[in-house]
């Protein structure tokens, strides 16, 4: 079998506005624009012994890409057994969206292997969880539902992104019972996405540029505030938490933004290590050669 690679890129929320949970599902319904950063783990996909395997020494347990896997094999895909190596580069558990980026990516890769059934991958997706469907697509994405509907956003406003992680994570489920715990949820949805539609493609006004759960995560680990604090007096325009946390992020609109978020980064750093700077990607990089 041919060795295939697959990268798995980082999102981040650049506005996340929450509403009520679903009664369906016990989801939250959400507005959201995701961006994909150049930040990646990579798959390695190659043949397996008897039976699939994921190998990612970084996560322990059950990984989504052996989820993705199993969900693939029962929708009939019948590629032979293979081994899955990952090598994470995006933090666990900081709000990023690594898991669902790695079993995105596993997605996007099997038809490279053998065909895949009709609808299978957007199937698969959809049960793995909210955050993976936007992902299947990487690049920027308006998302309604819990996440799940995403709407592809071609030409949004330049912008780079100074990340800064933290040394603990958060559990995404922990930071939405925090939510509902201080009665967060609640706005008027529609109009939240009409407004951020009329503004794509940006750059976006500041109280755009929100992330309604960062009260939520603030609450439940209130040091971030600091790396908040000092991502913004760093150079950059907006400082939000990102997703379900704790890692913060900055956004620098403008041609200039990658630069701005490199120089806001290299002022970070000494205060915060794991400091990254990143450009968005552009939309159609991650997609498949051919569909699956
Ligand atoms: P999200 O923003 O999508 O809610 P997150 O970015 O906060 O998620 P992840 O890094 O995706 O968090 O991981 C959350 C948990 O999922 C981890 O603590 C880990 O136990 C589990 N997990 C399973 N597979 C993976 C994977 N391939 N990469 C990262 N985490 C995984």
């Amino acid at each position: 079998m041919t060795v295939h690679r697959e990268l798995a890129w980082a999102k981040i929320n650049l506005s996340l506005r929450l509403g009520p949970v679903r009664p369906s599902d016990g989801r939250h319904l959400l507005v959201t624009l995701f961006s994909s950063l150049r930040l990646a783990d990579a798959l390695t996909i190659e043949a397996g012994g008897g039976r699939d395997e994921v190998v990612c020494d970084a996560v322990p347990g059950r990984n989504l890409v052996a989820d993705a896997l199993a969900g693939l094999r029962a929708a009939g895909w019948d590629a032979p057994a293979v081994r899955v190596m990952i090598d994470k580069r995006i933090p666990l558990a900081a709000g990023m969206g690594g898991g669902s980026a790695d079993a995105a990516a596993m997605l996007r890769a099997a038809h490279r292997l053998a065909p895949v059934p009709a609808g299978a991958v957007a199937a698969i997706a959809a049960r793995l969880g909210a955050d993976v469907p936007a992902q299947l697509h990487p690049g920027a994405s308006l998302a309604v539902g819990a996440g799940e509907i995403a709407e592809p956003v071609v030409d949004l406003a330049a912008h780079g992104v100074v990340v800064v992680p933290q040394r603990f994570g958060l559990s995404s489920a922990d930071v939405y019972r925090e939510a509902d715990r201080l009665g967060l949820p609640g706005g008027d949805l529609h109009a939240a996405r009409r407004e951020l539609a009329a503004a794509l493609p940006g750059p976006l006004a500041d109280r755009l540029v929100v992330n309604d759960l960062e009260a939520a995560a603030l609450s439940l680990a209130p040091e971030i505030a600091r790396a908040r604090g000092a991502v913004a007096q760093a150079g950059v325009d907006r400082a939000l938490v990102c997703g379900s946390g704790p890692t913060v992020i900055g956004v620098c609109w403008g041609s200039d933004g990658v630069e701005r978020a490199a120089r806001a980064a290299a002022r970070l750093r000494a205060r915060f290590p794991g400091v990254v700077n990143a450009a968005p990607l552009a939309r159609g990089v991650g997609e498949p050669s051919s569909k699956p």
